[in-house]
C-alpha cells in the first residue's frame, strides 16, 4: 500500500502515522529522516544536500526528489511505504507520479487529516513550559493543577515564543495556502480522502485504516 499522509501542523500527522505503520507493516518515511539517513550514508545526493542545509538554503526538488526516489528504491518499501512530508508543493506531487510511474508503482492513498483552523491554533498555542524543571503542560490536553504554576516544583509556567497565537497563525497561513494547491491536485488525481480529524485519535485512526482497507468510500 503506497500512502501519503498529510495534515497541517497540529493536526496530529505523527500519531496517526505510528498507529497506521504499526498496523499495516510499511515504513514511516518522514522527510526528516529521509534527509538525515542520506546524508549519514553520505550517498552523492545526501552529501549534496547537506551542502544546501550548511548553507542556510532550501534544497531544490531535484536533489529532494533524488533522494526520494533512492528510499522508495529500498528492499523494505517494497510492500509499500507512507509517506510524510513530501510532497509539499505540486510540483513535488507531480514529480513523486512521475517517479512511482518510473518504479512501476502507483500511489493508491492520499489521506488528508482534516481539523479547523480554529482547533489547530487551540492545539498549538496551549502549550506551557517550567521554566525551573522544563516539565511541558498543555491547556487542553495536559493542564496543570493549578493555573500557570509547575505541579511538579511550583515554578512559574511560561509560552515559547513559537508556540505564540501571532507565530503559529502565520506558520499556519503560510502551510495551508501550500496545502489549498496540493489538496486541489490529489483532488484532481482522484487519490484525496480527507478524514475528520477532529474525532477521537483511535476514532481516527480506525477511519484511516477503514479508507485504506477499501471499508469506506
Ligand atoms: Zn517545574
Amino acid at each position: 500500500m503506497n500512502i501519503v499522509l498529510m495534515g497541517l501542523p497540529g493536526a496530529g500527522k505523527g500519531t496517526q502515522a505510528s498507529n497506521i505503520i504499526a498496523e499495516l507493516k510499511i515504513p514511516h518515511i518522514s522527510t526528516g529522516d529521509m534527509f538525515r539517513q542520506a546524508v549519514k550514508e553520505q550517498t552523492p545526493l545526501g552529501i549534496e544536500a547537506k551542502s544546501f542545509m550548511d548553507q542556510g538554503q532550501l534544497v531544490p526538488d531535484r536533489v529532494t526528489i533524488g533522494i526520494v526516489r533512492e528510499r522508495l528504491s529500498k528492499d523494505d518499501c517494497a510492500n509499500g511505504f507512507l509517506l510524510d512530508g513530501f510532497p509539499r508543493t505540486v510540483p513535488q506531487a507531480e514529480a513523486l507520479d512521475e517517479l512511482l510511474k518510473e518504479l512501476d508503482r502507483n500511489l493508491h492513498h492520499v489521506i488528508y487529516i482534516d481539523v479547523d483552523e480554529d482547533e489547530l491554533i487551540k492545539r498549538l498555542t496551549g502549550r506551557r513550559i517550567c521554566r525551573q524543571c522544563g516539565t511541558t503542560y498543555h491547556l487542553v490536553f495536559a493542564p496543570p493543577k493549578q493555573d500557570g504554576i509547575c505541579d511538579r516544583c511550583g515554578a512559574e509556567l511560561y509560552q515559547r515564543d513559537d508556540d505564540r497565537e501571532e507565530t503559529v497563525k502565520n506558520r499556519l497561513k503560510i502551510n495551508m495556502e501550500q496545502t489549498k494547491h496540493l489538496l486541489d491536485y490529489y483532488q484532481s488525481t482522484g487519490t484525496l480522502k480527507r478524514v475528520d480529524g477532529q474525532q477521537p485519535i483511535d476514532q481516527v485512526t480506525h477511519t484511516i485504516l477503514s479508507l485504506i482497507r477499501g471499508n469506506l468510500k
